[in-house]
């Protein structure tokens, strides 16, 4: 195993709720460090060209509204296989289907409002970290 940095998202469910230090908390036990965070609320703009991957699923416009719905927490976690861990403790998309223990279960709403974005591979975690943070606002 080797130290990575992944890319989360605190999605506007969870900070329409008021848990995101709940949910960060979640990430810290797990082994998971916060090396870098912000508080953003997502353009239009932002929302599309990082989700570009997913515009020709049927739930692509919606979810651009959804992210855009309210603020968000954009952060780099850094830890032992970090990216594989982090999809561990968020659980599957779908809160009917995360096991207990994981964050989607403890917290969604549903398979859109879910509370947490986390990156799916190393590749896709250098990418999104790119996208919200430059070098110098991470700090390890
Ligand atoms: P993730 O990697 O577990 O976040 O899942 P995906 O990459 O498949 O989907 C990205 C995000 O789109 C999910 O986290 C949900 O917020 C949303 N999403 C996924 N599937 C659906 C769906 O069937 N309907 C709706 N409305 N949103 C979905």
């Amino acid at each position: 195993m080797a130290t990575e940095r992944t890319f989360s998202i605190i999605k506007p469910d969870a900070t329409r709720r008021n848990i995101t230090g709940a949910v960060t908390a979640m990430l810290e036990k797990a082994g998971l460090r916060v090396v870098a965070s912000r508080r953003i609320r997502m353009t239009r703009e932002q929302a599309e060209g990082f989700y570009a991957v997913h515009r020709e699923r049927p739930f692509f416009s919606d979810l651009v509204s959804f992210m855009t719905s309210g603020p968000v927490v954009v952060q780099v976690l850094e830890g032992e296989d970090a990216v594989a861990l982090n999809r561990k403790v968020m659980g599957a998309t779908n809160p009917k289907d995360a096991e207990e223990g994981t964050i989607r279960r403890a917290f969604a709403e549903s398979i859109e409002a879910n509370s947490v974005h986390g990156s799916d591979s190393l590749d896709n975690a250098r990418i999104e970290i790119d996208f919200f943070f430059s070098a110098d606002e991470i700090v390890g």
